[in-house]
């Protein structure tokens, strides 16, 4: 199917030039080429936050539900809990999932629930102008931290990895068919998938030549062990020095929440 053929006619409003667009168009890739595969348009369907993310609920021709700033997780696992048939998706921003809604990552991945999250990692609450997120990196000069932030940025890929999510991916906007691959996958995988984007955000925090000279892609599959290792590679703090990997570092078949809710 033609990617195109998910488009909407709503006006665009991200800033010109925004790596939003480029996660859109591996989305809508990734989406026709399922398609393609056999699943019926009708059987996706995502949820979203609230954020510059949260746009692309207006500019993906899909089933969705805007919800509540962080609550788009809870959302996403009553969809699916409701027809596990469905392949369910939650697109999400950095404040809205680390900050607003952490607790209900966390238990997400814990239960397993069989969803795909995507988190458009920009590294700070850009729809309002700049607020510092739990990703942002020390020292960083936002709206609310004009001095810089005081405090060390979280790695999330630890954090979802402690807490039991069975796929676990880094993604950069700008690598497009690589970031369409790597959501291919989280799609097809039955289970917890969890999607981290990074993505500069040109307004706010250009951090787009700091990524492009660190990136590097991973070769997997990774053992546990390994991808621990990999995982804790960079998490900003030590920035200047580390590369960045990105692609697919863990994945593991288990029973579902789904699963195991409804056959009792
Ligand atoms: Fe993109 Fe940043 Fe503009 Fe939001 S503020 S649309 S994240 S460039």
């Amino acid at each position: 199917m033609n990617p195109k053929n998910l488009d909407t006619y709503c006006q665009n409003t991200w800033c010109p030039g925004c790596p939003n667009f480029a996660i859109l168009e591996s989305v809508k890739r990734a989406i026709s080429e399922l398609i393609e595969k056999g699943i019926p348009r009708e059987n996706f369907v995502f949820t979203c936050g609230i954020g510059c993310h949260a746009k692309i609920f207006d500019y993906l021709n899909l089933n969705s539900f805007y919800g509540l700033h962080g609550r788009c997780l809870a959302t996403a696992q009553g969809i699916k809990l409701a027809n596990p048939n469905l392949k369910v998706m939650a697109f999400v921003g950095d404040g809205d999932t680390y900050n607003e809604g952490i607790s209900h990552l966390i238990h997400a991945a814990k239960r397993n629930t069989n969803i795909t999250v995507l988190v458009h990692d920009n590294r700070n609450f850009a729809l309002t102008v700049s607020q510092f997120t739990a990703t942002s990196p020390k020292g960083f000069k936002g709206s609310s931290t004009p001095n810089g932030s005081i405090e060390e940025s979280l790695n999330p890929l630890e954090l979802v990895l402690s807490s039991g999510a069975t796929f676990i991916a880094r993604g950069y906007a700008w690598k497009i068919d690589h970031l369409k691959n790597l959501i291919l996958k989280a799609i097809e995988h039955k289970g917890f998938s969890f999607l981290e984007i990074l993505q500069p955000c040109i307004t706010f925090f250009d951090n787009r030549q700091f990524y492009e000279e660190r990136i590097y892609e991973l070769k997997s599959p990774l053992s546990k062990e390994e991808a621990k290792i990999k995982i804790s590679e960079w998490d900003y703090s030590d920035g200047e020095k580390s590369k960045i990997p990105i692609g697919v570092f863990y994945k593991v078949e288990k029973p579902t929440f789904e699963d195991l809710v409804l056959k009792n």
